[in-house]
């Protein structure tokens, strides 16, 4: 499997181009960089705009708030690129187009767009494009093949950091989502295959990596003698690997076994995504999430014993169908006990397709929108708080970028997510210094180099 470097950018005479534009989550990134992956096997180059291209792929998101009306809009505007030039490829996939009603839809309103195409069905991206150069247009949704496909190609965009997928697809059908019908029933991959991948990158020079997954902790049930907790073992002995991250986390199948695999390997970070959605049962109970608030406050409180230094995010969504005020509340009461330090948070938007979308008692606009706002106002407060208990801390930050716009600003992240901006020098992206906090601000942390190597955290 070839690779470039993640900074590889070829001078645009040397071929064709093609452009990747990613909507939606870190799944839909790892996805795009194996579409690069399998462009640059066609010869393709990657650009850094549509203008210039070759080749425009849209990877389409549908979990988010009027996804469908965005990237309409954002397909329309390519019609005057393809005016200008006929021999512009446009391909369309994504989690969005494995909705075979959606996928249709688009196929028939925009007749320029050549390539539309479900995210299961992505292996066969060269095919599709060859047909394309041949004149040809494709429609093909594929909800039956979801095999895992381990060998594809692909090129990393993350400069410091690199995802490697663990497990794909849901199997938890909680009833506001769509995922697990667009993204099909859990797979795990074969432990031995991430392990290989793991050391892969850490030649290619990665020393930090995410596993990605809709639930990782529930990686494994799907195989002999696997689970998360035995995954990390495995990992966190691949030599030069210095940190290893995960996301997401679902309450339920959060175990002890990984809470001690977490708190027991030194390269495991210390962050768990851990969303929780609402912290009324009842709501709870509404959204099918199978667990209660009691048990996820067990889990915080478990969580914060084995790794005092342990930072949890989360995503909450308010005016769930249903949601009275005093179930609001409780979401407040969990907010201010748990002491996240950030969260996603949004108003309850129904999917087409899922249970909650045809649910009575929906919840008024403008109810929400008060909900959303006094939630939000919480939340900064915690989050404040939050960053406040680290000045005077030193901690190890691994640079991810410097901003050289002005005096140069370097920022990257403690082993526990904390964002950390410093005066620093670009020379310093990819390495690991030790930086003390000296000053906070709502949602960062600032410091300066730290002359010790003595952390606290
Ligand atoms: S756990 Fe629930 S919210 Fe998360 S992907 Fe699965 S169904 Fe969607």
């Amino acid at each position: 499997m070839e690779q470039k470097s993640p900074f590889y950018s070829r001078p645009q005479s040397e071929g064709r181009i093609y452009f990747i534009e990613t909507f939606g989550c870190q799944m839909n990134v790892r996805d795009s960089e194996t579409a690069a992956g399998l462009l640059e096997t066609l010869g393709f180059y990657r650009g850094t705009d549509k203008e210039n291209a070759d080749l425009i792929l849209f990877n389409t998101c549908c979990v988010r708030d009027h996804a469908e009306k965005r990237v309409f809009g954002n397909i329309g505007a390519l019609k005057e690129l393809k005016d200008e030039n006929p021999n512009l490829i446009i391909g369309v996939f994504g989690c969005m187009m494995q909705q075979q009603e959606v996928a249709e839809k688009l196929y028939k309103r925009f007749p320029f767009v050549d390539i539309v195409f479900g995210t299961n069905l992505l292996s066969r991206l060269p095919a599709f494009v060859e047909s394309a150069e041949s004149g040809s247009r494709t429609l093909a949704v594929d909800e039956q093949n979801i095999q895992i496909e381990d060998d594809l190609p692909s090129i990393r965009t993350g400069k410091i950091n690199a995802f490697v997928n663990i497990n794909y697809g849901c199997d938890n059908f909680c009833t506001y989502c769509i995922v697990p019908y667009v993204r099909g029933r859990e797979r795990s991959r074969e432990m031995a295959a991430i392990a290989e991948e793991a050391k892969t990158l850490v030649d290619e020079g990665y020393s930090e990596i995410t596993l990605l997954g809709q639930n990782v902790n529930s990686y494994g049930k799907d195989l002999k003698d696997a689970s998360f907790a035995k995954l990390l073992a495995l990992i966190s002995k691949v030599e030069g690997l210095e940190r290893i991250r995960f996301m997401t986390s679902h309450p339920k199948d959060l175990t002890d076994e990984m809470i001690d695999a977490m708190a027991s390997l030194s390269n495991v970070c210390h962050h768990v995504h851990l969303p929780m959605q609402s912290g009324s049962n009842e709501i709870l109970k509404q959204m099918n999430r199978k667990y209660t608030r009691e048990l996820y406050l067990k889990i915080v409180e478990k969580l914060h014993a084995a790794m005092p230094d342990v930072e949890l995010t989360t995503d909450i969504i308010v005016g769930f169908p249903g949601e009275t005020e005093e179930d609001f509340l409780q979401t407040l009461d969990l907010v201010e006990r748990v002491g996240f330090a950030s969260a996603f948070t949004f108003k309850y938007s129904p999917r087409k397709g899922t249970r909650a979308a045809t649910m009575e008692e929906q919840v008024p606009d403008i109810v929400k929108r008060e909900r959303l706002h006094r939630l939000n106002e919480l939340q900064e407060q915690k989050s404040r708080e939050n960053n406040e208990k680290y000045i005077g801390v030193t901690g190890i930050v691994h640079i991810e970028d410097c901003d050289t716009r002005h005096d140069p600003v370097c920022y990257g992240k403690f082993p526990n997510f904390k964002m950390v901006y410093f005066a620093g020098t670009p020379d310093l992206v990819g390495s690991y210094v030790p930086v003390q906090i000296t000053n906070v601000r709502k949602n960062s942390l600032f410091g300066r180099i730290a002359e010790t190597e003595e952390t606290s955290i």
